[in-house]
């Protein structure tokens, strides 16, 4: 017998028709049990404790008992990856069991799809935790991101580097539809259903591109335009908090402007401005501090999609020349919320002292996340020898604090400075915390996860029991490598 949920279901991709996708029921996962649930996440479907501890919530969402009211399907893309074009991609081993409460749900790992191409449809632990933790780690810090509600492992293996077992992640999104989505139909000259698509996501998500384009009445470009803005500011936060994407395909870019595909992923240690993140990534297209740059490059391969719908190239290069104006105020805004500073239109001072800052911090390979706490508690209540005995160049450091000093007096008594410690997160995950508790997890030791989902959802509180995980990574997290196949 079907599952019921108290979920209003209301499957409106399911209704684009078949041209999108292909319906197909997620394959069973043998003997599942939790490895993480979010309750933040549940709520989000108005989903309660009791709720998300049913036995039968956990067949469901392994793919052992269909959802009443679902309608699953597997959704086609294309995509550019590694800067050349992908030709047909698709959800290879993601469903959508359809809409419900306004968001998405999606299984991930959840077996073979029509788009698996060479893959066998299915995800491992490990990349299941790190997805299901930094979905709400983001969320935490906010982010703009997808939403992960829960994962189910079992232990079935499944064959990598070396051999794993298999893991579901439910992930929610208001859509998880990519850039890629569009570049799909206009690769192949459906203009028909590359309107319909657009239209789709004007109507539900940019009904203000339709009703006040802001770019001479083109609705396309005007929307266009928005999505942009919202990527440059979606990476603006990813370069504020140290954060490296490591896979951006253009099928991995949300059209919402979310953080969407987890994979080898990492929050920088130490400040390595080029740190790349990805083994299968040598030549470091997506290095740390190439994301902006890509994030435009992936715009333009949208808005060259787009082009049938906007007519005009002239109104989508305007469009695209919304991004760095857009990146460069948020990136500055939070980086002198970051400082404890106000950010003015025009102070030519803030963003010499961000570079300058930045810089120090990696010519002495500071840790990110540690700098800009103890700079937050020297800077709210104490000395800042914390902050100097981070740095080898001591000199250096002092030159940098009476700058420093001299700005926040400027600024003295405003709210800036006791914000200070509600915008540099005292715990991200670091790839070495996720570790831990994944080894934990394959010993079917859940608490590690458990413990740092509470932490990544309140990452800007004090947490006294868990203050080792806020300090200096060990010796050997540089060496964790994480490559793409997951
Ligand atoms: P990614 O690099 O993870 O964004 O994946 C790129 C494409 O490969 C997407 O179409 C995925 O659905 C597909 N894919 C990744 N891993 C698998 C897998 N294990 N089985 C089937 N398809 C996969
Ligand atoms: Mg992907
Ligand atoms: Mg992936």
């Amino acid at each position: 017998l079907p599952l019921r949920l108290p979920l209003n279901w209301d499957n409106q991709f399911h209704q684009l028709g078949a041209a999108f996708y292909t319906q197909i029921a997620p394959q069973p996962l043998p003997e599942p049990y939790w490895v993480g649930r979010s309750p933040s996440a549940a709520a989000l479907l108005g989903l309660d404790a009791q709720a998300l501890a049913a036995p039968e919530l956990l067949q469901a969402l392994s793919g052992n008992l269909p959802l009443s009211g679902s309608q699953p399907l597997a959704s086609v893309y294309s995509g550019h990856q590694f800067g050349s074009w992908a030709g047909q991609l698709g959800d290879g081993r993601a469903i959508l069991l359809g809409e419900a409460n306004g968001w998405e749900i999606q299984l991930k790992g959840s077996g073979l799809t029509p788009y698996s191409r060479m893959g066998d449809g299915r995800a491992v632990l490990r990349s299941s935790i790190r997805e299901f933790l930094c979905s709400e780690a983001m969320f935490g810090l906010g982010i703009p991101t997808t939403r992960a509600l829960c994962v189910s492992g079992s232990d079935q293996p499944v064959a990598r580097e070396l051999l794993e077992t298999a893991a579901v992640v439910t992930r929610l999104a208001p859509s998880f539809i990519r850039f890629g989505h569009f570049e799909h139909f206009a690769s192949r000259r459906q203009h028909a259903e590359l309107k319909t698509l657009a239209d789709f996501v004007i109507d539900r998500f940019y009904p203000d591109c339709r009703s006040t384009p802001t770019l001479d009445g083109n609705v396309y470009a005007s929307w266009l335009q928005a999505v942009v803005q919202r990527t440059a500011v979606m990476v603006a936060h990813w370069q504020a908090v140290g954060f490296c994407h490591g896979v951006m395909n253009t099928d991995n870019m949300s059209i919402l402007g979310l953080t969407l595909d987890y994979g080898p992923f990492a929050f920088l240690d130490v400040f390595d401005p080029g740190h790349i993140c990805n083994h299968s990534d040598p030549h470091g297209r997506y290095a740390f501090d190439q994301q902006p740059e890509i994030a435009h490059w992936n715009l333009y391969a949208l808005a060259n999609a787009l082009l049938p719908l906007i007519g005009r190239p002239a109104l989508a290069e305007q469009a695209l020349d919304s991004f760095e104006p857009t990146f460069k105020r948020s990136y500055q805004q939070l980086m002198a919320a970051k400082l404890g500073l106000q950010a003015a239109e025009g102070d030519e001072q803030l963003p010499v002292l961000i570079r300058d800052t930045l810089a120090m911090l990696a010519q002495d390979r500071v840790d990110y996340s540690i700098f800009w706490r103890r700079l937050s508690h020297a800077r709210v209540s104490g000395p800042f020898e914390p902050v100097r005995d981070l740095f080898i160049d001591r000199v250096g450091f002092d030159t940098w604090l009476l700058r420093y000093q001299e700005l926040c007096a400027q600024s003295e008594k405003g709210p800036e400075a006791n914000l200070m410690l509600k915008v540099n997160p005292k715990y991200v995950l670091r790839n070495y915390l996720g570790e831990n508790a994944i080894e934990a997890a394959r010993h079917k030791d859940f608490s590690g996860v458990a413990n740092l989902l509470t932490l990544l959802l309140a990452p800007y509180d004090e947490h006294p029991a868990f203050e080792a995980l806020a300090g200096l990574p060990p010796d050997w997290a540089s060496q964790i490598s994480i490559s793409c196949s997951s």
